[in-house]
């Protein structure tokens, strides 16, 4: 170790009070699963850190039966301030458990605390409050007069922002007057499970909110439910396609929340140092575990080497291991099968010619780790340029004219985020109007927030999550 290295900054476990065992949470109490239960892991040491139960379709019956009845005798009848009141006290206890949910959300997904405590969880209380303000205040959500709830939402999650991504699934369809039977991804269960606390601890009326874990099975016993109003999906194109051939003509509403290969596209004129920095948070923040990552970055031809110089300085800083310590930028991937996805696609990147380079890095004996890795010489027709690869792995691609950056930018099956970096303010206008992507950054990159819109075009999905929007998916006329 040299002497400006970082000595080890390891977050506590201590205030975590996790249970060896979980059930489903049906009903407003934890009960015992008909599937077969699982142990969820640590990527970081691959250490089992409790057990997970798992439903079957008969468990998704009483889950169902369970929000239906809450529906009907119970959150229905309740006026919008008063769900509005319980969607506050959610977000307050998130507040003082916030310590709490980011060390599980670390353990369990492998992102760096520093992200959980920062980011994730600051953004779920975030939802929480956005969306308790509109409970009562349906009727001036441009949605016509006292718009009705759907009824039942079946919703299905990802594993790389799992607490979040619950927060955009169960704060929008609460305020609207829903309920909800919500599925965790089968790697990252724990802070579903602490949040069925919270919701307990919320004294939120029993069967309003219900947690079932398992693998696909059990989300495809969610989706196909014949009493589920509606099916809220955030995942991978693949599965988001078979959703939509299970649901079309049974009436359930569908949004579908998908993959992406966003461009980043920076000019020649942009701010080099801010976009170094935003070239690096776009594609290696959470692993590059993120739908909406900048995973393409198409830089202007005559900066290209500068940026890829400053790139590779730049990566060489990151440090990589631990997800609990808070120096770590980037943590562990999140399961063996995603790291044999990210190793394959760059061997294949390799193999189509494009070059590869990482910065040295050590890795921990055990756990899921891949290195930083760029990959320049990269063409459009490269599957690296094409495919998602959801991990810390970015290809370059160039441009002459703002044209040709428009072009190819577009030239992918997705359509879910860009970004433009420049520091003419007409220009980056008159580039974010021909992009196809549902959200478009300038001079920034993956940043959130609870009152704008987010989602995609073409096979990134439809509907809208954030904002006004957010509550048109869960409100009968409200679009789809
Ligand atoms: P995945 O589609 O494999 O799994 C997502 C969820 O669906 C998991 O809970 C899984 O158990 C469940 N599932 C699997 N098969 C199912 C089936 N047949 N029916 C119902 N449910 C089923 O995706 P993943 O690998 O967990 O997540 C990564 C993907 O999610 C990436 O493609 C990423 O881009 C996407 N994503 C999109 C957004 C967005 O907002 N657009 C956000 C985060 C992640």
């Amino acid at each position: 170790m040299s002497f400006l290295d970082y000595a080890p900054a390891p977050e506590s476990t201590a205030l975590l009070n996790l249970r060896p065992e979980y059930g489903l949470f049906i009903d407003g109490e934890f009960t015992d699963g008909h599937g077969e239960s699982f142990a969820t892991i640590s990527p970081a040491t691959e250490k089992p850190i409790a057990r997970v139960a798992s439903a079957d379709a008969s468990d998704i019956d009483r889950a169902v039966a369970a929000a239906r009845k809450a529906y009907e005798k119970r959150w229905s009848t309740l006026s919008g301030r008063d769900r509005g009141k319980y969607l506050f006290r959610i977000a307050r206890l998130v507040q003082e458990r916030a310590r709490e949910l980011a060390v599980a959300e670390s353990l369990d997904n492998g992102k760096p605390i520093k992200e959980s405590r920062d980011v994730d969880v600051p953004l779920v209380a975030a939802w929480f409050f956005y969306y308790a303000g509109w409970a009562d205040k349906l009727d001036h959500a441009g949605l016509g007069a006292n718009p009705r709830a759907l009824g039942v939402a079946g919703q299905v999650i990802p594993w790389n922002f799992p607490l979040l991504m619950l927060a955009w699934k169960i704060a929008p369809a609460l305020a609207a007057g829903n309920t909800v039977v919500l599925k965790p991804a089968e790697t990252t269960p724990l802070t579903a499970l602490l949040f069925a606390e919270i919701v307990q601890q919320a004294g939120l009326p029993a069967g309003v909110v219900n947690i079932v874990t398992g693998a696909g099975e059990t989300g495809r016993a969610l989706v196909n439910h014949t009493d589920v109003n509606k099916v809220a999906f955030t995942g991978s194109t693949a599965v988001g396609r078979e959703i939509a051939r299970a649901v079309a003509g049974t009436g359930k509403r569908l949004t579908l929340e998908l993959g992406g290969k966003a461009a980043n596209i920076v000019f020649d004129d942009a701010p080099i140092d801010q976009a170094i920095e935003g070239i690096v948070n776009g594609i290696f923040f959470n692993q590059g575990h993120v739908c909406c990552a900048g995973s393409r970055l198409l830089v202007q031809e005559s900066i290209h080497d500068e940026v890829v110089d400053r790139l590779k300085a730049r990566l060489s800083t990151l440090r990589v291991g631990d997800p609990l310590d808070k120096n770590t930028d980037v943590g562990a991937i999140n399961s063996a099968e995603q790291l044999e996805r990210i190793r394959t696609l760059s061997e294949i990147g390799e193999a189509e010619g494009a070059e590869r380079w990482s910065p040295a890095c050590e890795f921990p004996e055990n756990g899921f780790w891949f290195a930083p890795t760029i990959f320049t010489n990269v063409a459009t027709s490269h599957r690296i340029a094409r495919e998602e690869i959801f991990g810390p792995v970015l290809s370059v691609l160039t441009f002459r004219t703002p044209a040709e950056a428009i072009a190819k930018a577009n030239n992918t099956p997705y359509g879910l985020s860009a970004g433009i970096w420049s520091e003419k303010g007409s220009r980056i206008l008159a580039v974010a109007d021909k992009l196809r992507a549902g959200v478009v950054w300038a001079n920034t990159f993956n940043r959130f927030d609870p009152a704008s819109p987010f989602g995609g075009y073409k096979e990134s999905g439809f509907g809208r999550e954030g904002g006004r929007h957010g509550l048109a998916a869960y409100l009968e006329g409200g679009v789809r």
